[in-house]
C-alpha cells in the first residue's frame, strides 16, 4: 500500500458528509472530493500506463530474442550456402578435368587409329613388290608365314590399344555424367538455401518494424506514466494542504461534539472533529474490503475524547506487542446499560480506569495515532447487545 493509496483510502468519505460539514477546497475552489477522484483516476493511470509499458518492454525483449535467432538462422545458411558453392566449383573443376582428360583419350585414340591406317598403308605401300609377292605367292612358306604373323600381331596390338583407350573414355564419361547431376542437385539446393535466406530476412524486417513500433509504444506509456505521476503529485500536495488545515483543528469546519446535542437514546458525539474519514461498513488501509466496524473521526492528536453517554468503563486496554501499537492500540470500553457499549481507539493517552463511573461528556482521554492508524483520529464503535452497529443510527 502507498502511501499516497493509504491518504486517499482514509479520505473518501470526507465531502460525503452531511450537509452540516463545510466543504474543503484548494485554494484554486478544487474540493478535496475532487481533489481525491482526480487521484485515484491518476492512480488509475499510473498503474495502468506502467503495466502496458512492462508489456511492450517484454514484448521488446522477446522480439529481440526472435531477431537473434532469425539472424543466427540467416548466417548458418550463408554458411551453407558458401560451402556448397565450394562443392561446386570443386565439381565443375572435376568435370572440366574430366573433359580434357577425355579429349585427351579421344586424340590418343585418333592417334592410334591414324597409326594404324598409316602402318598398314606404309606395311602394303613400302612392301609393294614383297607384298604383291606374297599376295601371288611367297618365295617360300616360312618368308609368308613370317610376314602374316607380324602383320597380324600389328593388327591385335593395335585393336587392343584402341579398346582400352575407348574403356577408358566411356569411364570418364560416366564419371562426367555423374559429376553433372550431382552438379545439377548442388545448384538445386543452392537456390533453395537462397530463398530460404530471403524468407529469413524478409521475416527479420518485418520482426525490425515491429520492434521499432514495440519501443515507440513502450516510449509512449512512459511518457504517459511520467505525465500522472506528475498531476498525480501535484494533486497530493493540494490534498495534503488540505488535510493540514483540517487536522490543525483550526480550520472552519471543526464540529462541536457538543453542539451536535444528545440522540434519544441518550448518547452525544465522542470528540470534535473535522471531518470523517471512514464510516461503519467502509475500508482503510488495514481493512481495504471494507468491513469497517466505526467511525473514523479526523482532528489534531492531544483533541479531548468524551464519554458518548453515562456509564461505567469495563476495559481499558493497550493492544501491544514487542513494543509496538497494533490492532486498536490503546483503547477504552465503556458500558452505558444493558443495551449499549462504546468503544475509543487509537488513543494517545487515557483518563479512566476499569471501574470508574463516566458521565456523557467527561474526558475520558485524548486523540492519538495508536494501533493501526496512519494520523490522529478517533476510531469511535458503537454495541447494541454484542454487535456493532453504525453510531450515526443512534447519535443525534
Ligand atoms: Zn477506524
Amino acid at each position: 500500500m502507498t502511501a499516497l493509496l493509504a491518504a486517499v483510502l482514509a479520505l473518501p468519505v470526507a465531502l460525503l458528509l452531511p450537509e452540516q460539514l463545510p466543504v474543503y477546497a484548494a485554494d484554486d475552489g478544487t474540493t478535496l472530493k475532487e481533489l481525491q477522484q482526480r487521484a485515484i483516476e491518476l492512480n488509475r493511470q499510473i498503474r495502468e500506463s506502467r503495466q502496458a509499458a512492462e508489456r511492450k518492454a517484454k514484448e521488446a525483449k522477446s522480439l529481440t530474442g526472435q531477431i537473434d535467432r532469425i539472424e543466427t538462422d540467416i548466417d548458418v545458411t550463408e554458411a551453407r550456402i558458401e560451402s556448397t558453392e565450394g562443392t561446386i566449383e570443386e565439381t565443375e573443376a572435376g568435370i572440366q578435368a574430366i573433359e580434357a582428360d577425355i579429349e585427351r583419350r579421344q586424340r590418343e585414340l585418333d592417334e592410334q587409329r591414324g597409326h594404324q591406317d598409316e602402318t598398314l598403308r606404309v606395311l602394303y605401300e613400302t612392301g609393294d613388290d614383297e607384298l604383291l609377292f606374297l599376295l601371288a605367292g611367297a618365295s617360300s612358306i616360312s618368308e609368308l608365314i613370317e610376314h602374316t604373323e607380324y602383320l597380324e600381331s600389328l593388327e591385335e596390338q593395335i585393336d587392343a590399344w584402341i579398346l582400352e583407350v575407348e574403356t577408358l573414355k566411356r569411364a570418364l564419361e560416366d564419371r562426367r555424367s555423374e559429376l553433372k547431376d550431382k552438379h545439377d542437385e548442388l545448384t538445386a539446393l543452392q537456390s533453395q538455401q537462397e530463398a530460404f535466406k530471403v524468407g529469413l530476412a524478409d521475416q527479420r524486417a518485418k520482426k525490425d518494424a515491429l520492434l521499432t513500433q514495440t519501443k515507440q509504444e513502450q516510449a509512449r506509456y512512459e511518457d504517459q506514466l511520467e505525465e500522472a505521476k506528475k498531476l498525480n503529485t501535484q494533486v497530493e500536495s493540494q490534498m495534503a494542504s488540505i488535510r493540514a488545515k483540517l487536522t490543525a483543528g483550526t480550520g472552519p469546519g471543526v464540529v462541536q461534539a457538543k453542539d451536535r446535542g444528545t440522540s434519544p437514546v441518550g448518547l452525544q458525539w465522542p470528540t470534535d472533529y473535522t471531518y470523517i474519514s471512514t464510516y461503519f461498513g467502509g475500508s482503510t488501509p488495514f481493512q481495504p474490503n471494507g468491513g469497517h466496524g466505526g467511525l473514523d473521526l479526523v482532528n489534531s492528536a492531544g483533541t479531548p475524547l468524551y464519554a458518548t453517554g453515562d456509564g461505567t468503563i469495563t476495559a481499558v486496554e493497550e493492544m501491544r506487542y514487542n513494543g509496538q501499537y497494533y490492532a486498536y492500540g490503546k483503547y477504552v470500553v465503556i458500558g452505558h446499560n444493558a443495551r449499549f457499549s462504546s468503544l475509543y481507539a487509537h488513543l494517545q493517552s487515557i483518563l479512566v480506569i476499569p471501574g470508574d463511573e463516566v458521565k456523557r461528556g467527561d474526558v475520558i482521554g485524548y486523540m492519538g495515532s495508536t494501533g493501526w492508524s496512519t494520523g490522529p483520529h478517533l476510531h469511535y464503535e458503537i454495541w447494541e447487545y454484542s454487535s456493532r452497529v453504525n453510531p450515526l443510527n443512534y447519535l443525534p
